[in-house]
């Protein structure tokens, strides 16, 4: 099942729906996306009929930084012995198609693909015996784009992270992926840049998911982006980065200097 999120002229609030061929149809929501949504009664809308928007509005977007042991080793750092875990602000997404804005406070603005988790129900507390996958909803591309300079100079990661713009996630949700093993790509200008194998996360999505529950309550709709492998570079002006992830759909956006 593909999940998007969607504006039409008939509603009032975004609407979150399933595509059906050239159709979508309307999901019931209460507070948040849930992991067994379920459909309203209204007529399937014809998808040229609405805008579609990034699949989710998250109250958190947790990330998880060097989680592949050669995108660590491209920047200098060692692997952590535990999950390093940050916060990137949820003003900062984007949805396909979206513009990457480069801010004048940086000349290193990178791109960095990554599988994105979707939660599905609350995970708090989970215990080691426990299906953490059970928890997502489904898996989407992310791009945690990052200005590569700031983040250097400052100790936290916050302002590197979170310029308006920086968290590109979509199109869609897929809900019919194992995320064990699955490819995900760069492109800059249809150039390949990142390559790497979800299977080479130090930390897979299960452990991530236990991990952060413990720390802090993951609701329905919150995005983990799982980290990013080798080959990040900077994007300019003009440029057009794609984050593919086999199984799951291909996330194109744009980039331009503010
Ligand atoms: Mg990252």
């Amino acid at each position: 099942m593909r999940i998007c999120r969607f504006n039409s002229l008939e509603f009032e609030a975004p609407r979150f729906g399933v595509i059906d061929g050239d159709q979508i149809r309307s999901l019931r929501q209460s507070k948040g996306l849930e992991a067994f949504p379920s459909f309203t009664s209204e007529e399937p809308i014809p998808i040229a009929m609405v805008q579609l928007i990034a699949p989710i509005a998250p109250t958190k977007i947790v990330c998880v930084g060097r989680n592949y042991k050669d995108h660590a080793a491209e920047l200098g750092n060692p692997m952590p012995p535990e999950p390093l875990l940050f916060l990137k602000a949820p003003s900062a997404i984007i949805g396909d198609h979206e513009a990457i804005v480069l801010p004048p406070q940086s000349s290193q603005v990178e791109h960095e693909g990554e599988l994105g988790v979707v939660i599905g129900r609350t995970a708090r507390q989970l215990s080691d015996g426990e299906d953490a996958l059970s928890y997502v909803l489904g898996y989407t591309c992310a791009n945690d784009i990052t200005a590569r300079d700031l983040q250097r100079q400052d100790v936290q990661f916050t302002r590197a992270k979170s310029f308006d713009t920086f968290c590109p996630v979509g199109p869609f949700i897929e809900t019919e992926v194992d995320p064990s093993d699955l490819q995900v790509t760069t492109r800059v200008n249809g150039d390949v840049r990142q390559t790497g194998r979800t299977s080479a996360m130090a930390f897979p999505v299960d452990h991530l998911i236990r991990y952060i529950s413990r720390i802090m309550t993951l609701h329905p709709g919150d995005l983990i982006s799982t980290g990013t492998p080798a080959g990040v570079s900077v994007l300019h002006d003009g440029d057009v980065v794609e984050v593919e992830i086999a199984g799951v759909g291909t996330l194109s956006n744009p980039v331009v200097q503010m």
